[in-house]
């Protein structure tokens, strides 16, 4: 006979979706602080292509930026899911949004909880839990889905390193106080050479460069970041010099969950939105929600959303228990990717001519989808990762 008393995983937690009691209370409370303080926001913020200062103070104020940051550093000692929770929750609202504060949780205070020193964490953690954006630069010109070809130089000497080179489409870089750059330290080393060091904004020879002029997550800002001569202390470097590949690889596979939970929140915002539309708007003298042909789109849409919810939290609750999710992460990120991108084109097709206008909201997210098959990891470099651990 199986002895059911030790079954207790299932009782407590009957579906991947099942929530604690925190978890829930997390979840709802950063919904409605979503749908009361973002939600009116978020076509002005788009128009004008910039995150406004006073809701990234609001952030902060909900304890949402530093989400695995311990209670004794400011932060809020939670789990990843809780970020995981966090971004689905603010991105059905505001991509954008939801992207400033993946960035944020999920590479940058991951990468210096991970690999941080104490005086590094003394140093950052409670800014970034209570005041401080943070950013990732890894990306270059020359260098993005072949990412460890980066060209930066760190050029070490006594009283430090001297960083020369330009990052391009860096998150986050007009908010953010704190830049975590990839640069290398031996160019002939290949990706031994490659090293991550904690930059200040302000440093002398570091400025943020152009801004994008981009097509979808338009609040969120993307710019080229210039290092010339720009001298950082010996203790700047997070890790060990020639293991930032180790930084990166480590904390990208964990990053691109947030992106799946990003891609998540907003599929399910087109799908709220889809639902909420078609049955009010009439033709025919009914509601559209009534024709059948409707009902199977949105029973289609809906089935999409919740096999990525699974995906997504099902990769964040394996990293939270420690166990290997390589493969579960770049799945959840492929899918969840086209997923978003599918139920944001039906939600369009089901507004008819007001899908297609800025007056609605799922123009936005139609646009904001996008994204999402690209940063982190194209799809085809999700698609590599998936096939390598098939066929090990
Ligand atoms: C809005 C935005 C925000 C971003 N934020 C950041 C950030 O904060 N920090 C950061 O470091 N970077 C950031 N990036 C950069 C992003 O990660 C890269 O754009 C991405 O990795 C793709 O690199 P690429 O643009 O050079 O495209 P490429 O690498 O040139 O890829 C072009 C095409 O070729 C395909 N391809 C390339 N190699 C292969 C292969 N081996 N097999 C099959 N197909 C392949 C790709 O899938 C893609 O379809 C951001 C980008 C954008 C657009």
């Amino acid at each position: 006979m199986c002895d059911v008393g030790s079954n207790t995983a299932v009782t407590e937690r009957p579906a991947l979706t099942t929530l604690s009691d925190e978890e829930r209370l997390v979840r709802d409370g950063v919904y409605e602080f979503a749908d009361r303080e973002i939600r009116p926001l978020v076509r002005q913020m788009d128009e004008n292509a910039k995150i406004s200062r006073q809701l990234i103070d609001r952030l902060f104020e909900l304890n949402v930026m530093g989400i695995e940051i311990p209670e004794a550093d400011g932060g809020t000692g939670g789990t990843f899911f809780h970020s995981v929770l966090v971004v689905e929750a603010l991105s059905r609202v505001d991509p954008s949004v939801g992207v400033l504060v993946d960035v944020q949780n999920t590479l940058v205070v991951n990468a210096l909880l991970r690999w941080g020193t104490d005086a590094q964490r003394r140093a950052w953690l409670p800014r970034l839990s209570q005041r401080s954006v943070g950013a990732y630069a890894l990306s270059e010109a020359g260098s993005g889905s072949d990412a460890f070809a980066l060209t930066t130089r760190a050029e070490a000497r006594a009283d430090g390193y001297v960083l020369t080179g330009r990052k391009l489409w860096i998150t986050n870089a007009n908010e953010a106080d704190l830049f975590v750059v990839f640069a290398t330290v031996n160019p002939e080393a290949g990706y031994r050479g490659i090293t991550a060091f904690l930059v200040e904004r302000g440093a002398a020879g570091f400025t943020i460069g152009t801004k994008e002029d981009k097509l979808g997550i338009r609040a969120s800002s993307t710019c080229e970041l210039l290092l010339d001569n720009c001298l950082v202390a010996m203790d700047a470097v997070l890790g060990e010099p020639g293991k930032g590949y180790k930084v990166a690889i480590e904390t990208l596979n964990e990053g691109r969950i947030g992106i799946g939970a990003q891609m998540l929140g907003l599929a399910q915002g087109a799908l709220d939105h889809a639902i909420r539309y078609t049955k009010e708007r009439k033709q025919f003298g009914h509601e559209i929600a009534s024709f059948q042909g409707v009902q199977f789109q949105l029973a289609r849409a809906a089935t999409d959303v919740e096999a990525t919810r699974l995906l997504v939290y099902n990769a964040a609750r394996l990293r939270d228990a420690g166990a290997p999710f390589l493969q579960e992460a770049a799945m959840c990120k492929l899918f969840s990717s086209e997923v978003a991108e599918r139920v944001a084109s039906l939600a369009v097709n089901l507004f008819g001519g007001n899908g297609f206008v800025k007056d609605y909201p799922v123009e936005k997210l139609y646009r904001d989808a996008k994204i999402g098959q690209i940063y982190e990891g194209t799809s085809n470099l999700q698609l590599q990762t998936i096939a390598k651990q098939l066929l090990a």
